[in-house]
């Protein structure tokens, strides 16, 4: 076993010493070369990478078929087979538990069903990503049929020679069509079960709102938009298409009269200094990440918005959270609430998916308390994972004002730790009687100080 996030443990498997060592000497290749050497290093370490693509996913598959047999072998429902399979891929590859379930399901396809292609991917003949656009473009076929795609693509390796991504996508897709026209449409069945509304940080303080519809609804949605806001451009606003486009948006979507006018909840977290206008740390909002507090100024002055804030206290040396009012909410849902703001994305190493649990470190029924040291922020996945056979979570004992953590250990005995992260730090010595409560004009504004 070895590197686990900040664990360090040494392996002493004799494959794994000889690839980090194999690696080591890769990343010490000498510079004085000729260029034609240089073009051939270049080609030879896409082989390389090619191959360790290859040896992972047979390594994946494997681990997974162990996994199983080891579950079925204790007599474990075969709904739990499964369970935290994704989750230990992801953390052996350093992915979040969602691309861990990628890797998982490539790896099965390629070792159960194409084996050709494996063995033009284990050759360098097909680099990860080509490999990953045939088993992709083949999905909904029966496994026979898969059979045959892989053997017409990748038995010969002149079929796909020197041909591009997009080429190897082709031909990957007109076998598909030839061989089951009815593979796509239950594809186009299965993606309108993947439609969805998203959300993620663009740049300058701005975000992107992303809708997945089915084509006919994402035209109509889109025309009506262009044909809205041409309407009022004509009628002499004087913003640009794209600007009514987006407000419409707004408008239509939250059932308020003017974009501007949606209320916002400021969860943010910022310094003292900040709100003393001396600061330049930065604030952080909840769900989006540090904006300039300036910013978060400007928001509390706005006319049409009705805006909460909420401050809570860190620990000036550390950044840890130390603690937040709840006021009069229950005390769960301040534990939670609290819980979000100290570790803003799930607590699992990589992971990097929103919070959508508040989870018991050590779970209730091994003991654990419902308190807001034995809690962690947690995705979907992980904390399905952490439930699995044979996963446990220990926390450790923080001291008070250090940055929260506990240790996840994974059926194979691979140690990680989760440490929250720091928060803006506040003044040292900062006078809890200051202010309570701030009222700018007549927005609401709560400041929430905390012993
Ligand atoms: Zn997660």
């Amino acid at each position: 076993m070895f590197d686990t996030g900040e664990i360090e443990e040494t392996s002493s498997n004799t494959e794994v010493a000889w690839l980090l060592q194999t690696a080591g000497q890769i990343a010490k290749i000498r510079r004085d070369l000729t260029d034609t050497t240089r073009a051939d290093v270049i080609t030879a370490l896409e082989v390389v990478k090619s191959a360790s693509a290859a040896t992972q996913a047979v390594a994946t598959a494997d681990l997974h078929t162990s996994r199983r047999a080891e579950r079925a072998a204790k007599g474990l429902p075969k709904r739990q087979w499964d369970i935290g399979v994704a989750s230990e891929i992801g953390l052996a590859r350093r992915d979040s538990a969602n691309k861990g379930g990628r890797h998982l399901g490539f790896a099965r396809v390629l070792v159960d069903e194409m084996p050709n292609t494996l063995a033009r991917l284990a050759c360098g003949d097909l680099s990860e990503w080509r490999a990953t656009v045939i088993v992709r473009d083949t999905f909904g076929l029966s496994r026979e049929d898969r059979a045959l795609v892989d053997r017409e693509l990748c038995s010969d390796p002149a079929t796909l020679r020197g041909k591009s991504d997009s080429q190897v996508s082709a031909t990957a897709r007109a076998a598909v069509v030839r061989i089951d026209a009815e593979a796509l449409v239950r594809r186009a069945s299965k993606a309108v079960g993947d439609r969805r509304v998203t959300s993620r940080p663009a740049p300058d303080t701005m975000a992107y709102l992303s809708a997945l519809l089915p084509v006919k609804q994402a035209v109509c949605v889109h025309a009506t938009l262009m044909r809205d806001s041409a309407a009022i451009l004509g009628a002499g606003d004087e913003r640009t298409k794209s600007q009514i486009m987006a407000d419409l948006l707004v408008e239509r979507v939250t059932g308020l009269s003017t974009a501007t006018a949606v209320p916002v909840t400021v969860n943010v977290v910022l310094s003292d200094e900040a709100l003393l206008g001396t600061g330049s740390e930065p604030a952080e909002v909840e769900g989006y990440g540090p904006v300039p507090t300036d910013l978060v100024i400007r928001w509390l002055h706005d006319d049409d918005a009705k805006n909460e804030l909420r401050r809570l206290y860190a620990n000036p040396e550390t950044g840890a959270l130390t603690a937040m009012e709840s006021k009069s909410r229950g005390f769960p849902t301040g534990i939670l609430r609290m819980t979000k703001f100290r570790d803003k994305i799930c607590r699992t190493p990589w992971c990097g998916a929103p919070i959508r649990h508040g989870d018991h470190v050590r779970s209730v029924a091994n003991g654990g308390d419902t308190t807001f040291d034995n809690s962690a922020g947690l995705c979907e996945a992980c904390n399905y994972a952490k439930e699995a056979d044979g996963w446990t979570t220990t926390p450790d004992k923080n001291q008070s004002g250090e940055l929260h953590s506990y240790r996840i250990t994974t059926p194979t005995g691979h140690h990680f730790r989760s440490t929250a992260p720091a928060l803006p730090k506040p003044l040292p010595h900062h006078n809890i009687d200051i202010v309570d409560s701030w009222s700018v004009e007549d927005k609401l504004v709560q400041i929430i100080w905390a012993a």
